[in-house]
Parts: C-alpha cells; sequence; structure tokens
C-alpha cells in the first residue's frame, strides 16, 4: 500500500521536507497562538540571554512539530541537534549528546514518549539543573560523577501525549497541542511549496489538493509532488501544458487514490470497521483496536481527531459511532436491525 494519505514521515519524505521545512516564523502557515506565545517566549530569553524553556509539542503526526523545533532554533540565533526516543538507547548515548551542546542550544528529541524509563529518569535532572550523573567503570570500580552540562533548550515532540509520564510532562516549561490545518492554510503552504519547486499551479489547483490533504502539510506537499509528474507526464493532461490546474489535481488525486476528504487507509477501516461490523456502533475503542490492527492510543491520538473533526465519528459514552456523513462517504446506507 503506498498510501499517499498516510501522514507518517516516509522515507520518500526526507528530501521534500528538507526543502520545503519553513526557517522562519513568518513562513510558518497557521497555529497562530502557539507562534505567537513562542514569540514572545522567544524574545524574553534573549533579553535576558538565558535559554529557552523546555517546550513540548504535541499532535498529530506531519502537522510541523519537527519544523518548529527548526525555527525555535533560529529565531533563538542558535545551533540545533536532532535526535529520537528510540535512538537514545542508554544513558551514555543521552549523556554524548548532551555534553556537546553548546550554550543556550536547542536539542530536539521526536518521539519522546518512546525514551527508554532509564534514559528518561537521567533526563530530568539535566533539564532540571543542567547535570548528569554518569556512572563510570564497571564492578566494584564503578561510581557516579556529576558532570555540568551547557545550559540548553529541550524541544521534546510527541504524538501520544497520553503516553508521557507526569514527572517528564511536568519538565517542560512550555507546551503547545498543534492542530490540523485548515484548507485555506494549506492552499498557502502549496503555494508557498510551488514557488520553491517552480511548480505551475492554479488557486483552484492548490486549493483541490488543499482540501484532500487531510488537514496535513506533509500531505499536502506530498501529493502537490505526484500532482506535478501528472501534469508533466501524462498524455491525457498534455493540454494543459504543465500546468495543475483543478481538473489537472482531480485527474492526479483520482488515480492516487486519494479520495474526496483525503482520508487515508488506516482512517476508512476505522470507519468501515464501526459500520459494517457493529452497525455503525456504538462500539469500544478496544474493540476497533483489535478489529484494525493498530495500538489504541494511536487511534484515540492520530486518526479520531480528523474524524471526529471533519464530522464522520462521535465518540459518546457507550463508545464510537459512525455519522451519517460516513455512510454517505462509503455509499452505504444505514440499516436498522429489528432488535435494537
Ligand atoms: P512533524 O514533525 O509534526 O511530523 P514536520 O515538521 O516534519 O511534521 O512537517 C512536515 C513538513 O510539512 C515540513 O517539512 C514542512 O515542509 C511542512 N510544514 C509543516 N508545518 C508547516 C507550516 N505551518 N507551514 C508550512 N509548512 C509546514
Amino acid at each position: 500500500k503506498l498510501g499517499y494519505t498516510n501522514p507518517e514521515k516516509l522515507e520518500i519524505d526526507v528530501e521534500v521536507d528538507q526543502q520545503l521545512r519553513p526557517l522562519k516564523f513568518e513562513d510558518f502557515v497557521g497555529q497562530e497562538k502557539i507562534v505567537n506565545n513562542l514569540k514572545v517566549f522567544i524574545q524574553a530569553a534573549k533579553m535576558r540571554g538565558d535559554p529557552l524553556d523546555h517546550v513540548l509539542l504535541t499532535g498529530p503526526p506531519g502537522l510541523g512539530k519537527t519544523t518548529l523545533a527548526y525555527i525555535i532554533a533560529n529565531e533563538l540565533g542558535v545551533g540545533i541537534k536532532v535526535t529520537s526516543g528510540p535512538v537514545i538507547e542508554k544513558p551514555g548515548d543521552l549523556a554524548g549528546i548532551l555534553t556537546t551542546l553548546s550554550d543556550r542550544e536547542v536539542l530536539f528529541i521526536d518521539e519522546i514518549h518512546r525514551l527508554s524509563p532509564i534514559v528518561e529518569e537521567y533526563l530530568y535532572s539535566a533539564m532540571e539543573d543542567f547535570k548528569i550523573d554518569i556512572v563510570i567503570d564497571t564492578g566494584p570500580n564503578a561510581r557516579s560523577v556529576k558532570l555540568n552540562l551547557p545550559r540548553f533548550t529541550l524541544v521534546g515532540a510527541t504524538t501520544r501525549a497520553g503516553l508521557l509520564t507526569a514527572p517528564l510532562r511536568a519538565r517542560f516549561g512550555i507546551s503547545a497541542r498543534l492542530d490540523y490545518y485548515t484548507p485555506e492554510e494549506l492552499c498557502k503552504i502549496i503555494k508557498r511549496s510551488s514557488k520553491i519547486l517552480q511548480i505551475q499551479i492554479t488557486e483552484e489547483g492548490a486549493y483541490e489538493i488543499a482540501r484532500r490533504s487531510r488537514g496535513t502539510p506533509r500531505i499536502a506537499n506530498r501529493l502537490l509532488k505526484r500532482a506535478r509528474d501528472f501534469a508533466q507526464a501524462d498524455e491525457n493532461l498534455a493540454e494543459y501544458g504543465g500546468i495543475i490546474t483543478k481538473e489537472v489535481a482531480e485527474y492526479a488525486l483520482k488515480a492516487l487514490d486519494v479520495d474526496e476528504h483525503g482520508l487515508d487507509d488506516m482512517d476508512k477501516r476505522i470507519l468501515l470497521t464501526i459500520i459494517e461490523k457493529y452497525n455503525g456502533g456504538p462500539v469500544g475503542i478496544g474493540t476497533i483496536a483489535v478489529a484494525v490492527g493498530e495500538e489504541e492510543g494511536t487511534i484515540e491520538e492520530v486518526y479520531e481527531p480528523y474524524l471526529i473533526q471533519e464530522g464522520f465519528l462521535k465518540r459518546t459514552p457507550r463508545g464510537r459511532v459512525a455519522t451519517e456523513l460516513a455512510y454517505k462517504h462509503f455509499g452505504l446506507i444505514r440499516t436498522r436491525s429489528e432488535k435494537q
């Protein structure tokens, strides 16, 4: 499954992300409240000559957490080191990274909910008073040494806020949750990306891609690149001269199996499970999780928010319910069994 609307970062995105990632607040579209607050905090930290307080960024994949980390470093005028939870296997790995930071530098830890408990333990004192205990030598000679670290800003990112331990969460002075983007905002992002990549696109073409990008900039950029391929190379589109018009966008999105709302494969499986196996619900999240083969928490924090926002799904005290709109989306009609 190619999954063009999968919000997760794929191998092919790495290069695109680098190329299109805004490096200044000025180029970062949307999330106004978060951006405005961060600007104040950054300005204040700079005026005092202090590192910025640690920042926790949460929200579904592809919404700009990594991008914001880079922007924060840039606007602070400091460097950034980038790593991720699963990569830091041992306390020694963490100490290795922390000791190479320069004063006030940003350390970005993606997927911070996946840090091992021991590493996390070590991170506490590093975050709190810029000190870390390391154990040198082994066996009877093993002893613990306190190391002073440079003052730094930890920017942690997670799609799964629910998996963060309370002590770790408590050590972030600044915390922000990113939201899905409106089609208008995604349209802006697509037009900016088109400029950088020298893609010709009309307003309507950009909008057509925007509204089917699942509220996610990463998907919008991915679909833009694929739409360009169709505009340039599909012989049926020769008359459009390589420009992404609304017609070209529609044609390309159809070929890519991206539906009207840009729902991804897992979105569809969740909805169809509720509709087909449980007669529209209500059905418990645990049951859905087993049926679609995905973790409960991931469904709650990554997939559900979009389905709820778009009106396909409702949370009720008795479980999840597929809405009328969800039935319509799949061309199905709601039937009530007699016993219900
Ligand atoms: P996350 O870390 O949340 O998974 P990223 O920061 O890697 O998401 O975002 C993916 C890509 O989407 C970025 O490389 C960037 O090109 C684009 N992007 C994300 N947010 C924005 C935004 N607010 N404005 C413009 N482009 C954005």
